[in-house]
């Protein structure tokens, strides 16, 4: 008798090889996994290992390896083993040394590994579990065993590197997130670095185009180029302001300084200054304001001052030459600030979405923009306890309503420390 069956046949309640087989076998057609795994059998015997394989290739790719060296030439060569299955008790070294090398190589590492040994007792198992084992078998065991310990050996490997591959995205996706926050701000500094300069020389030049100019038209001609350097200069720093506000913005809660604010007041510089740069008049809008006299609360008017330039540059952007209404409300409690206009409105399915950071409803090509005025809109009006909401659909204009608390903020909500907000001006 050799020796592999003489392990086989002493064990109580343990499958002889051909019996074996047909476990194995049955096993295999009901719970087979979808793709075979490739495992690699090492063992110095060689009854032992036509053993193995028998009992194991109905159900798994089996590769036999005669020893430690034999094993990690085949493991090095192919690199595509899921499993090692390796007997202790082996010359040289034996299965704790061909352990140990799978452990410190980085590539192998993860590889789980099964111990078969014929020395019994807690002792032998602690020993080989120590030693970075995923599981030890002790001679005699019963086929059935051996498959089902190796399949949830298997089954726990390709868990555990599922989480780690998850894992790994995460970090990569944190990792790229932070370096474009990063970019973002560095990029939003450096660009607005040149633009005050620029802001300062085209006033400079208009106030002098008159003193410059040879006659009238001459001077008519220089004021109409300036005026339009002047806008797009407006434009540029709008567009500017707005990243160096996400940039702040992304990186933690926005900085509110609470104080008592009238927000017709607010409503009142805004519109002045979209009529001062020219930005009304370009858009063809008629901007109607419909105030009732001091709405008074515990705002942060600074922060407000760009909730209301968000919104009235989307009204002027999206309601091209359409009348739009700024109206406010107060029943002492809230206060509500109204922006409509008539312009290309928004399909219902997006109403949610586009307070979302880089959402957008409106074609591309048309429409210029980041999609971050409302993401920003909505966390300053949220800071403050308030709310935002849209009503629309497209070709029907669009209604935005924003609601604030009039006491403020609860503690709770606000922030309370200060820090040097890019204004209008
Ligand atoms: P953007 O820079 O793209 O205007 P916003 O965050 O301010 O970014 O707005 C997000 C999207 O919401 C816009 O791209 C546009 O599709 C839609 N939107 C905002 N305001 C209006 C409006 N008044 N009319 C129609 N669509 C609007």
């Amino acid at each position: 008798m050799n020796e592999a069956l003489r392990w086989t046949a002493t064990a109580e309640g343990a499958a002889a090889p051909h019996e074996a087989d047909r476990d194995a076998t049955a096993g295999a057609g009901a719970a087979n996994p979808p793709v075979r795994a490739c495992i690699l059998v090492v063992d110095d015997n060689a009854d032992m290992r036509e053993c193995l394989t028998r009992v194991l290739s109905p159900s798994f790719d089996v590769t036999v390896a005669e020893d430690r060296q034999a094993a990690l030439d085949l493991v090095n060569a192919e690199r595509s083993f899921e499993l090692v299955l390796t007997d202790v008790m082996m010359p040289r070294l034996g299965g704790f040394g061909l352990l140990r090398a799978l452990r410190e190589d980085p590539r192998t590492r993860p590889m789980p590994v099964l111990l078969l040994s014929a020395r019994a007792g807690e002792e032998a198992s602690v020993e080989g579990l120590e030693a970075g084992a995923d599981d030890h078998l002790i001679k005699p065991f019963a086929a059935r065993e051996l498959i089902a310990r190796t399949r949830s050996a298997l089954e726990l490997a390709r868990m555990r590197n599922e989480v780690a591959a998850r894992r790994a995205l995460e970090l990569h996706l944190q990792q790229a997130i932070q370096a474009r926050d990063e970019f973002l701000s560095i990029a939003s500094h450096e660009l607005r670095t040149p633009l005050t300069p620029l802001r300062l020389q085209v006033g400079a030049l208009a106030q002098q185009a008159d003193a410059v100019a040879k006659d009238a038209s001459a001077s008519a001609w220089l004021h109409k180029r300036l005026d339009k350097v002047r806008r797009n200069t407006e434009r540029l720093t709008r567009l500017v302001d707005e990243l160096l506000e996400l940039s702040r913005v992304v990186s933690g809660r926005i900085p509110i300084t609470l104080e008592d604010v009238d927000l017709a007041a607010v409503v009142r510089v805004v519109v002045r200054h979209f009529e001062d740069i020219g930005a009304v008049a370009e858009s063809g809008s008629d901007v109607r304001v419909h105030l009732p006299g001091p709405v008074e609360g515990r705002w942060d008017a600074l922060r407000l001052e760009q909730v209301v330039a968000n919104l009235l540059s989307n009204a002027l952007k999206y309601g091209t030459a359409t009348p739009i209404d700024i109206s406010l409300e107060s029943d002492g409690r809230l206060a509500s600030l109204i922006i409509s206009d008539g312009g290309i409105g928004i399909p219902e399915d997006a109403h949610e979405r586009i307070f979302e950071r880089f959402e957008r409803a409106a074609a591309a090509r048309h429409y210029g923009g980041f999609g971050v005025g409302l993401y920003v809109a909505r966390r300053i009006l949220e800071q403050l306890g308030g709310t935002i909401r849209v009503k629309s659909a497209p070709g029907a204009g669009a209604t935005f309503t924003a609601t604030l608390p009039v006491a403020g903020p609860s503690p709770a909500g606000c922030a309370g420390e200060s820090e040097t907000v890019s204004g209008l001006h």
